[in-house]
């Protein structure tokens, strides 16, 4: 079936929605005087936590590091902290800083995950808004090139910037990820030392972090399976971050 589509500007999504950012849109959010979260999960070299026709996404998107005896591929995404309305809303729903919104907000409600098919039941956008407008998905295909353009500019940068945020994690203390499909670590770091970092890092050759990861997992039965893969799991309560649990209650 065919997908048509136009907003009407509820403003929904600029709503309680953790707007993920490339490098440069965390820096610019940071400058803003916005608040950055960082979002941290991972899977195990062996598969453990990886959905397996999700592999190459995850793997391209991904850094490659060292937990105890196991090899695990890090994804980390830097996101605008949206904690009821983005702090660029204003009261009749338009975005202050349209001209450069980031370019997610631009992609809404697009998926940017080639895994990860369209289902408007789920997006925030009303009824109204899939009734008129546009074709947006015909014959499975999405048909708006430019579209199609900026959903591949932001797999693009997913994978330009691991390296980077790694190492912004790295000097900010960031050590410890959930599984995928476990759940998310969260970590609000200050953004003035967040901006400091990438201003420092920006130009250099990036050495190899070395230092090793920890998982956060959401029970026993998980624990269990991450240190039978080699991996070491963190104990204690978390200091610098909270868990995003996935886990079906
Ligand atoms: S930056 Fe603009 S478009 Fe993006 S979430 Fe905020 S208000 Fe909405
Ligand atoms: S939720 Fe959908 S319809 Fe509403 S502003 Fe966002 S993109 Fe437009």
């Amino acid at each position: 079936m065919n997908t048509t589509f136009s907003c009407v500007g509820c403003g929904k999504c600029c709503n309680d929605h953790h707007v993920p950012l490339t490098l440069p849109e965390a820096r610019m959010w940071a400058a803003d005087g916005g608040q950055v979260i960082v979002l941290v999960e991972a899977f195990l070299s062996n598969g453990l936590g990886l959905p397996v026709q999700q592999r190459e996404h995850a793997e391209r998107r991904s850094t490659l590091v060292r937990s105890a005896d196991a090899d695990a591929y890090v994804a980390i995404t830097f996101a605008a902290y949206n904690v009821g309305p983005c702090r660029n809303l204003d009261e009749d729903n338009l975005c202050r800083i349209y001209e450069r919104r980031p370019l997610v907000c631009r992609i809404y409600p697009m998926e940017i995950n080639p895994h990860i098919p369209l289902n408007p039941v789920i997006k925030e956008c009303p009824p109204e808004s899939w009734e008129k407008g546009p074709e947006l998905i015909v014959g499975g295909e999405l048909v708006d090139r430019e579209l199609a353009e900026l959903i591949q500019r932001s797999r693009q940068s997913d994978r330009d910037d691991i390296q980077m945020k790694d190492a912004v994690c790295a000097l900010l203390g960031i050590r410890t990820t959930a599984l995928k499909g476990d759940g998310f670590t969260a970590y609000l770091p200050d953004m003035v030392e967040f901006a400091a970092i990438i201003d420092d890092l920006a130009g250099q050759t990036l050495p190899q972090w070395g230092s090793e990861w920890l998982f956060h997992v959401s029970g026993d039965d998980v624990a269990e399976q991450v240190m039978a893969s080699g991996a070491q799991v963190a104990m204690g309560t978390p200091e610098n971050y909270s868990f995003i649990s996935l886990r079906v209650a």
